[in-house]
């Protein structure tokens, strides 16, 4: 027996979930996956072939007529049922995303949390998809719209929330009267595999919901199906660029969501203690692994700027890291080694380009962990305009700090960036808050809040190189993505039919 033959032994294979079953498919190619605290292989995950991805689609397709001629409280009664399981539940599935993914428990918990609420948003879908009605348009005519399903739809999700991106796709979807097939990231896969099996506990019939690993085969088959009518993406922005304009192309609809470089704009009036704290959580949770988080802090002023690295160094030299699974820690490794040493690069990039690097990272050792994926969070100062590591994003624990004069120069840093997702301004001027809300170009924005992912009765989207389409994820426009539109005009009146009319039809 070789030395790491035991190792193997304990490498779980992870397949598909299509039509209500596991499969292994047949591709023959895996995926590693790994647990970033160990700096280890844990499973292999099938990539899924052509034939593979077809036969999910077919399974989705059959499904399709039973699924949509449900009734929406039926779905809704499904959606119940999904989110008493999730409930139950919820440690199993935030240990699989700590393990695959990194991020601490409470984190994992969090983002879970966040897209339970899209299945409870979801739960009410009887009245969302209540039509419109317009009684006597004309002459015992009446008019009355109402929202019908798509058929197949798709999501393509990123490593980054294996639960709450899936989450933000699929229920809204089945809720509506579509089946799904979903295409998880091949980072970390379990959780998305273990959600569905608990949407078929809930009561979805087989088929309704289908997981597909894989990698570009799978996706460019989705986007290419004549049977798949709507895809969902959120990833990078030139994946994001790419699944937009390749299913755009295949006739289907697409809102696709990319990356982002997401300011917090810090006023002299603002309480720098609060500021300081949201901060640390925004730049530094997950790892920085967030399209949220912050990665570009304005402070407004040289006093302000001086102020806010004073507090903000020591804290985050003292940053608790370690073990995803360990209560004690604030920020856990990163996805995977690559992707570690990407983020380095880019701290030495930053070095090279000239930034003031207050706090460095680069040579974090997790003494107990020595493989982990670990990198200690950086704090650069003086960063411009030109610089790369400010027009690119980085997506680690790294926080670029921007110093601007006064509240013009500091808005047109978000307002002249390639992306739009979020913004957040700290002041305590209602004035300046309400003009900044107005004039920002992202297209979500806090006041006084870092993070402002909208909640699931709300629409999450950005702008510019954050998103590509038009509907947003979840809420209303959740519901408007995932059906179209159908109205009928009717007319049913006693007497004598209308006689023959070429002229363009009227109301009378
Ligand atoms: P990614 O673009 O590498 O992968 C996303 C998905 O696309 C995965 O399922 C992956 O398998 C697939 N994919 C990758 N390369 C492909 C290719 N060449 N052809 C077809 N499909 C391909 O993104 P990631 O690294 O998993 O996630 C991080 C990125 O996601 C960051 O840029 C982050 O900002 C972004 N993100 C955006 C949002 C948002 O709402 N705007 C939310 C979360 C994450």
């Amino acid at each position: 027996m070789k030395a790491d033959e035991p190792l193997k032994s304990l490498i779980k294979e992870i397949g598909h979930f299509i039509g209500g079953k596991h499969v292994s498919g047949g591709s023959g190619r895996f995926g590693d996956v790994f647990n970033p605290t160990e700096g280890r292989v844990t499973a292999r995950v099938a990539l899924a072939s052509k034939i593979d991805a077809e036969a999910a689609i077919a399974n989705a397709q059959a499904a399709f007529p039973d699924w949509s001629n449900t009734s929406p409280l039926t779905r809704a009664r499904v959606m119940f049922r999904f989110k008493e399981l999730i409930e139950k539940n919820m440690e199993e599935l935030a240990l699989m995303i700590s393990s695959e993914h990194g991020k601490v428990l409470s984190d994992a918990k969090g983002s879970i949390q966040r897209g339970l609420e899209v299945v409870e948003f979801a739960c009410g879908i009887p009245h969302l998809l209540k039509g419109e009605f317009s009684d006597s348009v004309s002459a015992g005519m009446d008019v009355f719209s109402m929202r019908q399903a798509l058929g197949v739809c798709a999501g393509i999700t990123p490593f980054n929330f294996p639960a709450m991106v899936p989450m933000w796709m699929f229920p809204m979807a089945i809720a509506c009267g579509n089946t799904f097939v979903l295409k998880p990231s091949e980072k970390d896969p379990s959780c998305p595999m273990r959600l569905a099996e608990l949407l078929l506990e809930a009561g979805a019939p087989p088929g309704v919901l289908n997981v597909l690993n894989g990698d570009k085969e799978a996706v460019d088959t989705l986007l290419t199906s004549q049977q798949v009518k709507a895809v969902s993406f959120v990833g990078s922005t030139p994946i994001a660029r790419y699944v937009f304009a390749t299913a755009s192309l295949n006739g289907k609809r697409v809102q696709s969501m990319g990356g982002a470089k997401n300011h917090m704009i810090v006023m002299p009036d603002a309480d720098i203690d609060s500021a300081t704290e949201a901060l640390m959580g925004a730049a530094y949770g997950s790892a920085g692994e967030r399209c949220m988080s912050i990665s570009v802090a304005v402070p407004v002023g040289e006093r302000t700027g001086n102020q806010l690295i004073e507090a903000m160094a020591p804290r985050v030299r003292a940053l608790k890291i370690g073990s995803s699974v360990d209560s004690a820690s604030e920020m856990g490794p990163l996805v995977t080694q690559v992707h570690r040493d990407k983020v380095k690069g880019y701290v030495d990039l930053g070095v090279k380009e000239g930034a003031s690097l207050v706090v460095d990272g680069r040579g974090y050792r997790q003494q107990d962990k020595p493989n982990g994926f670990f990198l200690g969070g950086s704090l650069f100062d003086n960063v411009n305009r030109d610089m790369r590591i400010y027009k690119e994003e980085i997506f680690g624990p790294v926080l670029s700090v921007l110093r601007a004069r006064n509240f013009e120069e500091a808005i047109a840093l978000p307002n002249e960036h390639e992306f739009g997702n979020g913004v957040a301004i700290f002041t305590r001027d209602g004035d300046v808050a309400r003009n900044f809300a107005q004039k920002v170009q992202c297209g979500m924005v806090g006041i006084n809040v870092p993070i402002p992912v909208p909640l699931s009765f709300h629409s999450f989207g950005g702008w510019k190189n954050s998103m590509f389409g038009d509907m947003n994820q979840h809420g209303p426009e959740g519901v408007r993505f995932y059906t179209r539109v159908k109205t009928v005009t009717a007319r049913w009146r006693e007497g004598v039919a209308p006689k023959a009319d070429f002229g363009m039809p009227l109301s009378r």
